[in-house]
């Protein structure tokens, strides 16, 4: 395949090196062109993408409806305020309200659409009621409030004063939260799976247990769905897998098929508390992004994305369930739809890099932990090539150990 690059990927990094602020640690792999489940760097090279976009790119690299939906917008119109009305909003709210519940309201960002439903839930409970439950080994982004939210010490480091009014209780503590809620609690904040934190799946009793919780305290129920949105686990939103809906849920990632944007969604009475004027964002909501956003979900069900996602996370489970019962450094699989995590004994980071030079990205969190976040209609044919890959990768990793 003809590599699209002007440039050699040395030559980019060195003008990065010179212009851009160093604040990621990035693969010394400048990335050109991508095509469902692949991408190309600059050099021509073909790698096998199982983490595409940090988990946006849910249909893959530029799937043909939303490009398409993308320069069909782009050549009509870009970008408008919201002081006006526009037609991919409207139809993009209502696909994803029908799919879930209630309203919706657009920005650009996982971290926006958690600071959106911090601050709806302030405004829409009682004065004094403003304090809000999250969990340790959340991730809820990096503003100040998303970043308070997100109970991870490392996150918090030299950026104090945090902001007040969070407190933290160990996922999967029912009785911890009881304990931390009471009359001056708004919210309890929570991803249905833990994604960042290592792929943490709740026990089967615990998002009810929340739901109860909060109704018993007349405060709100937050689902950050950022990554577990638009089918991600194999139903359109995570709170399915559960049958326990949120007040408000948060979306990101994958919700425009890569291009940004963020969304809340809210039960109407709730929702009326973000009044006129409380909040806003100049970008939520733009043509572009609503258009992608439409394309994504008439894709999905155009081609039976969802039933694809759980039937190729059936085939993760059994061929890393295999790989699991052959090495001991496996301590634990944690698969829900496109969401794979295996948890190792040993750190897990070595493994980005062996997979990369066979061909294969991934990624490693939580520092013990491979992660993949395929797209929904990656193949079968795809989930072996990643699977040999990785049973290579582990097996050499248990010798090394
Ligand atoms: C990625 C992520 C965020 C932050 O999203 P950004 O778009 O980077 O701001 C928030 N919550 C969850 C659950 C996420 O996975």
């Amino acid at each position: 395949m003809e590599s699209t690059a002007t440039k050699s990927s040395q030559q980019t990094i060195a003008q990065f090196e010179q212009n851009v602020i160093p604040n990621y640690p990035r693969y010394p792999i400048c990335l050109v062109r991508g095509e469902g489940t692949y991408v190309w760097d600059a050099e021509g090279n073909r790698y096998l993408d199982l983490f595409p976009g940090w988990g946006c790119n849910i249909l893959g690299h530029c799937p043909p409806p939303v490009v398409q939906a993308i320069q069909e917008q782009a050549s009509r119109l870009i970008h408008i305020p919201n002081t006006w009305y526009t037609e991919p909003q409207g139809e993009f709210a209502e696909l994803l309200c029908t799919r879930g519940f209630g309203q919706a309201f657009f920005c650009n960002s996982g971290a926006e659409a958690v600071e959106a439903a911090i601050k709806l839930a302030r405004l829409h409970t009682p004065e004094g009621r403003h304090n809000i439950v999250t969990f340790e080994n959340g991730f809820h982004g990096r503003t100040f409030a998303a970043v308070t939210a997100t109970a991870q010490p490392k996150y918090h480091e030299g950026l104090g004063p945090l902001m007040a009014g969070f407190r933290y209780a160990p996922f999967n503590d029912l009785s911890a939260v009881e304990d931390l809620v009471s009359d001056d609690t708004c919210a309890i904040l929570v991803e249905p799976i833990q994604g960042e934190g290592g792929v943490n799946i709740p026990d089967e009793e615990f998002l009810a247990g929340l739901r109860r919780i909060a109704d018993e305290n007349n405060c709100l129920l937050i689902f950050d769905e950022v990554q577990t949105c638009m089918g991600r686990t194999g139903t359109w939103f995570g709170y399915q897998q559960w049958g326990v809906r949120p007040d408000i849920l948060t979306m990101a990632k994958g919700i425009a098929a890569g291009v940004a944007c963020g969304a809340i969604i809210a039960d109407r009475e709730v929702a009326a508390s973000l009044r006129p004027g409380m909040h806003a964002s100049t970008f939520g909501g733009n043509p572009l992004a609503m258009a992608a956003g439409v394309a994504a979900v008439k894709m999905i069900e155009e081609q039976n994305l969802l039933e694809n996602c759980r039937e190729m996370s059936a085939r993760f489970q059994s061929r890393l369930e295999a790989l699991k019962d052959e090495l001991p450094i496996i301590d634990q699989l944690r698969i829900r739809g496109m969401m794979v995590g295996i948890d190792l004994s040993i750190p897990a980071g070595p493994a980005v890099g062996k997979c990369m030079e066979r061909g294969v990205l991934v990624n490693a969190t939580h520092d013990t932990v491979v992660r993949l976040l395929p797209p929904l209609n990656v193949t079968a044919e795809q989930v072996d090539e990643g699977c040999d890959v990785l049973a290579t990768v582990l097996r050499e990793m248990a010798d090394e150990a």
